[in-house]
């Protein structure tokens, strides 16, 4: 089975997307990794999804992708004495460490450590930002602020603090508890929530040890100030435009998605973009044409893979909705304009010896219109580093690890097989064509170009690459 897309679609699981039967579908309609939400996913749940994706998986015979997403230090207000109040314009509202349930004039706010950090003039968004308060006076007991943008507060809604930096983790024990059993089940991403500095990278990949790849969730302005810093130590990016979008200025967040897109790209890590790509199919079968132009904008853009939220998740049509995704995809990458956008927009190597062959195999392959890369990678670093070159022709990677295969899953434009290592680069050769060849991206006398690490089987050593005509059979003339 071969996508005849670039862009990797992401799809999250839950109600209306739990059984064997709808994955299924969800993957043929083009779904290359799926999503398992924590904040809605208990842990036997989880282990049963994973379980019927592998399946789907091993029935296919194509790896699949799986990310679990923790729920991060998600912030919520305690209770009222009746439910909820009305919170108006202009009134004074306290924010305390009291367990009393509140009323009109204050309510708790159960997390001790975001009293002592809060500062008079910093912004409280309440509810997705339906209510908006200002700090006025602050201390560890308590903040008195002043309601700007008022309306009905009920129990547990959540907060958001944009002008705060806060001073948690981005993991809180329910992640880590999640974290540890996802770990025991066997999956290949995590998504970070609420990241806000590279130590929160840091910490995740501590506890992970190794066992998956670490996805960072962009949706705090504390983020976009350190992005450089995150990038750097994380595998991949998300622009979570969702709760971005709460604690930024609505009209900010398509610039910070350019921005955020670039910048991972230069630095060939995949980038994610996500939340409210097709929400109107979560009631219908067709999306409205603003949700088009912005699943197509982020593919002119470039982005490594979209993602599907409550519209696979909890929607009526999550069929539909990967289906339409794959073909906005597949119709963009035809237009000659999108051509032009990515070259454009390609950043210089970087000064390495794996970016400089990546680099030279696209020229070489384009400049001798040859039919395919084919990466021979056991981490993966070489076919991520050959998908930041965006080049125009398929590329291949060839791995012997199958968790390499799945975690290069999120990646632009890379069709993985896994295969048994090769015993020399005569082998290598001889089975980058027949693969080619048995997978549809060269026919008999079409030439390959193979980029590989010699010796073989040492993570982290792109040093050659060889051209190769695909002969009788598949197997190249040498
Ligand atoms: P969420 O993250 O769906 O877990 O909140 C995505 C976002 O905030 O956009
Ligand atoms: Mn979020």
């Amino acid at each position: 089975m071969r996508r005849l897309r670039r862009i990797k679609i992401l799809a999250t699981l839950g109600p209306a997307s739990s059984d064997s039967a709808m994955i299924r579908k969800l993957f043929e309609a083009g779904a290359d990794v799926f999503r398992i939400n924590m904040s809605h996913t208990p842990h036997d749940k989880m282990r049963e999804l994973v379980t019927t994706i592998r399946n789907v998986e091993s029935s296919y015979g194509r790896p699949i992708g799986i990310l679990v997403d923790l729920q991060g230090p998600k912030l919520r207000l305690g209770a009222f004495g009746e439910g909820s109040t009305q919170l108006k314009n202009g009134q004074s509202f306290v924010l305390d460490s009291d367990k009393t349930p509140g009323d009109n004039n204050r309510v708790q706010l159960p997390h001790p450590e975001i009293l002592a950090a809060l500062r008079p003039g910093h912004a409280l968004l309440l509810d997705d930002g339906k209510v908006r308060l200002i700090a006025e006076e602050t201390s560890s007991e308590r903040a008195v602020t002043r309601v700007v943008i008022g309306g009905k507060m009920s129990d547990r809604k959540g907060v958001s603090l944009p002008d705060t930096d806060l001073p948690v983790s981005a993991m809180t024990p329910k992640d880590r508890a999640d974290l540890e059993a996802a770990l025991t089940t066997g999956i290949d991403w995590v998504a970070l929530s609420f990241v806000q500095r590279a130590e929160d990278v840091h910490e995740a990949k501590r506890m992970i040890r190794g066992r998956a790849a670490v996805m960072a969730k962009i949706e705090k302005p504390q983020a976009i100030d350190r992005l450089a810093e995150i990038i750097d130590a994380s595998d991949a990016l998300m622009v979570a435009r969702g709760d971005l979008g709460v604690e930024l200025p609505l009209e900010r967040v398509p610039s910070l998605q350019k921005q955020m897109t670039r910048m991972a790209r230069r630095a060939g890590k995949p980038v994610v973009i996500a939340t409210q790509m097709l929400e109107s199919m979560i009631q219908a079968p067709v999306p409205t044409r603003a949700e088009v132009s912005d699943v197509a904008t982020a593919v002119y853009e470039g982005a490594d893979a979209i993602m599907l939220s409550a519209e696979s998740a909890a929607g009526k049509f999550p069929v539909e909705a990967v289906s339409t995704m794959n073909r906005i995809g597949e119709e963009v990458e035809r237009d000659p304009t999108y051509r032009t956008v990515l070259s454009a927009q390609r950043a210089e190597p970087e000064n390495t010896v794996g970016d400089a062959i990546a680099d030279a195999a696209r020229q070489i392959a384009e400049t001798l219109e040859l039919s395919a890369i084919i990466c021979w990678t056991s981490s993966g670093s070489t076919a991520i580093r050959v998908a930041r070159e965006r080049p125009k022709l398929p590329v291949v990677a060839i791995t012997p690890n199958l968790e390499t295969g799945r975690k290069l899953s999120v990646v632009w434009g890379v069709h993985c097989v896994v295969a048994e290592d090769a015993h020399d680069q005569d082998d290598m050769v001889d089975r980058a064509g027949s693969i080619a060849f048995r997978d549809g991206f060269a026919n008999q006398g079409q030439r390959v170009i193979i980029v590989a690490g010699v010796p073989l089987r040492i993570p982290g050593t792109t040093n050659m690459v060889r051209i190769a005509t695909v002969g009788g059979e598949g197997k190249p003339e040498k």
